[in-house]
Parts: C-alpha cells; sequence; structure tokens
C-alpha cells in the first residue's frame, strides 16, 4: 500500500497536481481489487473528507485515466467501473452481482491493436461475462 508521499509523487510524475482528494481517490482505488465505480469510491471516502463531492471523485477518475494512471473497464452494463491496474490483464463479469475481477491474459490475445488504417489506439480489452462462483452456486440450489 503506498504512502501518501509515494502517491504524491505517482501522481506528479503522470503530470496530475496532487491535491488532497486526488491523493486520497488514488488511494482508494489502487488499494482495492472489485474495480469500483465512482459511486463506491465516493461512499468510501466522504466519512472523512467531508467536502468532497460526487463530481469531484468521478472527475478526478476520469483525469486518471486520461493520464493513463487508471483504466475504465467496459462490462457491457451502463455503468463505468475503474481500474489503477494499467498492466495488460482481462476481466471476469458477473451479470447478475456485477462483480468484476482479475483474469490472465490469454497468450494469443493481441495486446495491442493491428495498425488499423487512420486509427489512433489507446486500449483493448477482454471482458468475460457469465456468472460468479457464489452466483453459480446461487442459482443451482
Ligand atoms: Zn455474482
Ligand atoms: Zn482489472
Amino acid at each position: 500500500m503506498p504512502s501518501s508521499a509515494d502517491i504524491h509523487e505517482i501522481l506528479a510524475g503522470h503530470g496530475i497536481r496532487p491535491s488532497r482528494s486526488r491523493i486520497a481517490v488514488y488511494a482508494n482505488l489502487a488499494a482495492r481489487c472489485d474495480h469500483p465505480r465512482a459511486e463506491d469510491v465516493y461512499r468510501d471516502l466522504s466519512p472523512a473528507l467531508t467536502t468532497l463531492s460526487r463530481t469531484t471523485v468521478y472527475s478526478t477518475l476520469s483525469l486518471f485515466c486520461k493520464k493513463n494512471l487508471a483504466r475504465e473497464v467496459f462490462t457491457g452494463e451502463n455503468e463505468m467501473r475503474f481500474d489503477a491496474k494499467t498492466f495488460p490483464h482481462a476481466h471476469l463479469f458477473c451479470r447478475k452481482c456485477g462483480m468484476l475481477a482479475d483474469a490472465p491474459l490469454p497468450s494469443a490475445f493481441p495486446a495491442r491493436a493491428p495498425a488499423c488504417g487512420g486509427w489512433t489506439l489507446a486500449d483493448v480489452q477482454l471482458t468475460y461475462s457469465g456468472l460468479c462462483p457464489r452466483c453459480s452456486a446461487a442459482c443451482c440450489e
């Protein structure tokens, strides 16, 4: 778990001015592996950081994505999920409870897109969807 001084340095290294709320949002995102929504991060932080708003959390997470410090994970649902792990990896998405977990990228999956005429491509994602172990067990009972 990076210290607040480390996070200060990480943010500055990505060209992000390290404010108190940005440090708190990054610390929260980096500490969890559930790929939270902006709302989840806000709910965690708002009791201690009473001046924090939902809009600030959302715009901070978007800024992190723009600066390649975090990425958005596409689930196919109408919601945005965020990930502090920016190295290539796949995701497992539960259609029932919304759980989003990490999985290794299969070796045959291209980690970068092939050259496509005129496109500037920044990201490629692989998300498997189905039921998590808990929801699978519940539906077979
Ligand atoms: Zn589930
Ligand atoms: Zn992930």
